[in-house]
């Protein structure tokens, strides 16, 4: 994750912090190196323009030239700037006292939008203590239907099977009610997934979101697939409006540019990310702990 990136600032940074009288000039160059590095890494051209000039008036600012050591002031801008890029504070999963809380999964095929439905039903059941009940509503792909029950079965999560609908809406609303009778405290529900994004699934994923009300409708992006999971995330959030991202595959992702964008893109911020196709391979994004994986 990020290894190009993190070698690459590291390095701008080090020769930063061995200059023994920081001029305009040094800041100036660094910033260039900066801007070219988050390029590199496939962030999206407008959020580096923004990072690098926020970054930039702060370095240059009064308080920077008056400190003890300017070079190490500038590190430090850069760092809080990524924190702020990646998103601020973590994000936890808010619960209410409503039950049962519905988390809607929405996605492209292929993103790991069942596996990491899986992966946050397990973790929310160890970690948070929950008692959640899975379903599937791709009434149009039997073998995704079969694969959250085999993730189920695998996690020891039960899952909603319910064979004789073949509506959505239908067989969220009797999940929900299956829900409430057997005291499930969190519903997650899988979505049908395309390979392209179109205005059926929108439709039927703004419906399920009227229906169901969810506290939490979390967009599964692909990392392996950069810029192009931020446009999918972009119009999903515009069509159905999202509360937070998974970012799935994060392990195969070196550059790490879906992640430094997504949170600038969408306004909404990375509440997991998937870090292997184990089940157990999913954690809370913590913005402070990557950008020190980053920068070191
Ligand atoms: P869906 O079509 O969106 O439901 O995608 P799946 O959940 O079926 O996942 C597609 C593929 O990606 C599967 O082979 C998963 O094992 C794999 N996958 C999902 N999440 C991760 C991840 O975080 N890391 C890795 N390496 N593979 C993942």
């Amino acid at each position: 994750m990020f290894e190009t990136l993190s070698e690459k600032l590291k390095k701008t940074l080090k020769t930063l912090r061995g200059e023994s009288k920081l001029t305009e000039a040094h800041i100036t160059a660094a910033m260039g190196d900066i801007r070219i590095a988050l390029l590199e890494a496939d962030v999206n051209y407008g959020v580096v323009k923004q990072f690098v000039e926020r970054v930039k008036e702060k370095a240059l600012g009064q308080e920077v030239w008056q400190s003890l050591s300017p070079a190490q002031q500038v590190v430090k801008i850069v760092f809080d700037e990524m924190v702020e890029l990646l998103g601020g504070d973590a994000s936890e999963v808010t619960f209410t006292a409503h039950n049962p809380n519905v988390i809607l999964m929405v996605g492209l095929q292929g993103s790991g939008k069942t596996t990491s439905t899986g992966k946050i039903a397990r973790f929310l059941a160890q970690q948070r203590k929950r008692h959640p009940l899975l379903v599937s509503v791709d009434v149009y792909r039997p073998a995704a239907r079969d694969q959250l029950s085999v993730i189920g079965k695998a996690i020891g999560v039960p899952v909603y099977e319910d064979a004789t609908t073949n509506d959505p809406l239908a067989l969220a609303r009797a999940a929900y009610r299956d829900a409430q009778l057997r005291g499930f405290d969190t519903l997650l529900v899988d979505t049908a997934g395309r390979l392209h994004i179109d205005d059926e699934l929108m439709t039927e994923l703004a419906q399920l979101k009227s229906e169901l009300n969810p506290i939490e409708t979390l967009f599964v992006a692909d990392a392996m697939i950069g810029q192009d999971a931020v446009r999918s995330a972009t119009e999903f959030h515009e069509r159905i409006g999202l509360t937070g991202v998974v970012l799935s595959k994060m392990d195969g992702d070196a550059r790490g540019g879906a992640a430094l964008s997504i949170r600038s893109m969408i306004g909404q911020p990375i509440k997991f990310v998937g870090v292997g196709e184990k089940y157990d391979a999913l954690e809370s994004f913590y913005p402070d702990r990557i950008a020190q994986r980053i920068l070191g």
